[in-house]
C-alpha cells in the first residue's frame, strides 16, 4: 500500500528493521552512509535498493535534511554499485518513488537501481 511520504519517520518500517539487523537482507554494498541490498521482489534482472543509514522518509526529506556528505555518499554509492555490477555498457535506470502518487510503499528514502535486461519504456 502506498504511503504518504511526509510526516514523522516511522522506525517500524521494513528498511529500518533491515538497518537494525532485525530482519535479513541480501547485501550488495555498505559504507558509512548507505546500505544496498537486493529487492525482495525484483522488477528486473538487476534490482538493487540503495538506502541511507539515517532516517529519512522521502526524497524531499533527504535532500532537505541530510548532510552534503550523505547526499554525495548515496549518489557515489549508486554509481559504484552500477559500475561494479557491469551495468555501464548495457544501461540501467535509477529512480525513487515519493508519496502516494508514486506508489511509494516503504517510508524510508531509497533509490531503485534497475538493469541487467532491456527495461520497459519509462515510466516503469
Ligand atoms: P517503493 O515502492 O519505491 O517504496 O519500493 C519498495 C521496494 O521495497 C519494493 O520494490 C519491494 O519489493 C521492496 N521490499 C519490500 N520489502 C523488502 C525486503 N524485506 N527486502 C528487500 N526489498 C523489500
Amino acid at each position: 500500500m502506498a504511503v504518504k511520504g511526509t510526516g514523522p519517520y516511522n522506525p517500524e518500517n521494513i528498511f529500518a528493521k533491515i538497518l537494525r539487523g532485525d530482519i535479513p537482507c541480501k547485501k550488495v554494498f555498505e559504507n558509512e552512509w548507505v546500505l544496498a541490498f537486493q529487492d525482495i521482489a525484483p522488477k528486473a534482472a538487476v534490482h538493487v535498493l540503495i538506502i541511507p543509514k539515517k532516517p529519512y522518509v522521502s526524497f524531499i526529506d533527504f535532500t532537505k535534511s541530510a548532510s552534503e556528505d550523505e547526499i554525495s555518499g548515496i549518489m557515489k554509492a549508486a554509481g559504484k554499485i552500477a559500475s561494479d555490477l557491469g551495468l555501464d555498457e548495457t544501461g540501467y535506470r535509477v529512480i525513487t518513488n515519493a508519496g502516494e502518487n508514486s506508489g511509494q510503499e516503504v517510508p524510508h528514502f531509497h533509490l531503485h537501481l534497475l538493469g541487467g535486461q532491456p527495461l520497459p519504456p519509462f515510466p516503469v
